[in-house]
């Protein structure tokens, strides 16, 4: 990886603020740091540039106006504190730095060097990650505030299925504010919503469980039909008293 090459730097996509679309803080405004590279590949993936070696990351200058710098990857850590800072310092409050990807526990110490600092200009740690690291996640933890963690499915990813990864994963953060971010899509079985569902059930059953229709991305993703989100959203809460659906806003009002 360039990280282990450059021990003080990480490859990044983009850093720009913009409303958070998903999850349970849906509409508020985040700033986020989006890291290179992912270690799967899921069918209906939004970042592609996490799937290839990108040589420089877009830098925005200030917070919401669009206007990028390009940087080379991998950036200093140094350089991401600093627009992270200029962003913060350009105007509208921030609830949250949100650390996403690609995969941002591919990138821990980036988040260790980088989260007491963010802290320190009043931002809590948002991550917002697939789930399965969990030795990364253990690493960081103690510099994270809010987690975003997803549960995949074969059904929408085309991946296997890491449900005993995602047990221990969810298994570390009993102490912390976190939710769990399932994609649904149309040929889901209930017996696969259901095995994901059992992940939470299992270990943490008060944790909140958002689904999330999949969002049709370059031909690939068929969300469900609305009596099927209703039989899904039934499901889920014959076992889990916190569900909601929550589609993408972001792609809806035209943030990043
Ligand atoms: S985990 Fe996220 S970034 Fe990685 S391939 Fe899946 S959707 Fe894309």
């Amino acid at each position: 990886m360039p990280q282990a090459m450059h021990p003080q730097a990480s490859d990044l996509i983009e850093v720009f603020s913009a409303l958070q679309g998903e999850g349970l803080v849906v509409g508020l405004r985040q700033l986020f740091i989006r890291f290179g590279h992912c270690d799967i590949k899921c069918a209906y993936c939004d970042t592609p540039l996490c799937h290839v070696d990108l040589p420089r990351a877009r830098i925005e200058v200030g917070a919401g106006n669009r206007v990028f710098e390009s940087w080379r990857n991998p950036v200093p850590w140094d350089d991401v504190f600093f627009a992270a800072k200029r962003l913060v310092d350009s105007g509208p409050r921030h609830e949250s730095v949100s650390l996403t990807g690609g995969e941002p526990l591919l990138h821990t110490d980036a988040i260790l060097a980088l989260a007491p600092r963010l802290r320190g200009l009043g931002l809590p740690i948002y991550l917002e990650t697939n789930g399965h690291l969990a030795q990364a996640m253990a690493e960081v933890l103690p510099v994270v505030d809010q987690i975003a963690m997803d549960i995949k499915t074969p059904a929408t990813t085309g991946l296997p299925p890491r449900f005993d990864d995602n047990r221990a994963f969810l298994a570390l953060l009993a102490d912390k504010d976190v939710f769990v971010k399932i994609v649904v899509g149309e040929g889901m079985s209930d017996e696969e919503l259901g095995a994901a569902l059992d992940v939470v059930a299992g270990v943490a059953p008060k944790t909140p469980v958002i689904l999330q229709p999949v969002t049709p991305h370059r031909g690939v993703g068929t969300p469900p039909t609305p009596s099927r989100l209703l039989e899904m959203h039934a499901l889920a809460t014959s076992r889990l008293p916190h569900v909601r659906v929550i589609p993408q806003t972001h792609k809806m009002t035209g943030q990043l």
